[in-house]
């Protein structure tokens, strides 16, 4: 027989998520963010604890409360609903239907399964049906999606439905490649490879739309 623990095991080292949806509880934000804090800071002083290290040394004594505020504030900052980027659009009136790409955003997620780093680049694209976004919301909404736990081809489809949303378009597209450092740093430790996963919504699903998307991410930008 099959121990859960050991499917689970096999989930996670391949990477397969299992939704576009973060899987969050329902009672997620009934705690305040330093109620939580103040709970697994106990929670990392336990595992440190359990490993042998002495908690009680001058360089280890921040730690658990500096991991707890860097989780909640930081690194899943972007569970939280609230801290959604405002979704302020504007009217665009001359450059309609001309595809808009924002490339070489950086990326700093981290692996659900791992909870290890995943550090890449994310290229976004849509074609404006008349409304347009600031650029730097583009840089905030990627940066939102990927403040959680999270799988690459999750973050990839979040990031685009949210666009779709904002700008009201079906014509939207993202194309993340990324590095993740429970692949590079451990198991295999392959330092090379990266990954790349795609969506493609609405007119980028057309060869000749997504290949213009595409060339323009191979574009050398190096100035
Ligand atoms: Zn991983």
């Amino acid at each position: 027989m099959i121990h859960n623990d050991d499917l689970n095991d096999q989930l996670g080292e391949n990477h397969i998520g299992t939704s576009a949806r973060t899987p969050l509880r329902s009672d997620a934000f009934d705690k305040s963010d330093d109620e939580k804090i103040a709970l697994i800071k106990k929670d990392v002083e336990s595992i440190l604890t359990t490993l042998g290290l002495d908690l009680t040394d001058d360089s280890l004594k921040g730690t658990p409360n500096r991991v707890a505020k860097m989780f909640v504030k930081e690194i899943f900052g972007g569970l939280h609903p609230h801290k959604k980027p405002s979704s302020s659009t504007f009217d665009n009136k001359y450059k309609y239907g001309e595809m808009l790409v924002e490339k070489n955003i950086t990326i700093y997620s981290t692996c659900e399964h791992h909870l290890l780093p995943i550090v890449g680049r994310a290229h976004v694209a849509y074609i404006s049906n008349g409304t347009v976004v600031g650029l730097s919301k583009m840089n905030r909404i990627v940066d939102y999606f990927a403040k959680r736990p999270q799988v690459q081809e999750r973050l990839t489809i979040q990031i685009v439905q949210e666009l779709q949303k904002v700008l009201n378009t079906d014509d939207v597209a993202c194309v993340i490649d990324a590095k993740h450092l429970c692949v590079n740093s451990r198991g295999i430790r392959d330092i090379e490879s990266s990954t790349v996963t795609a969506e493609f919504g609405g007119k980028f699903k057309e060869d000749k739309v997504r290949r213009e998307f595409l060339d323009y991410i191979k574009l050398d930008t190096t100035f």
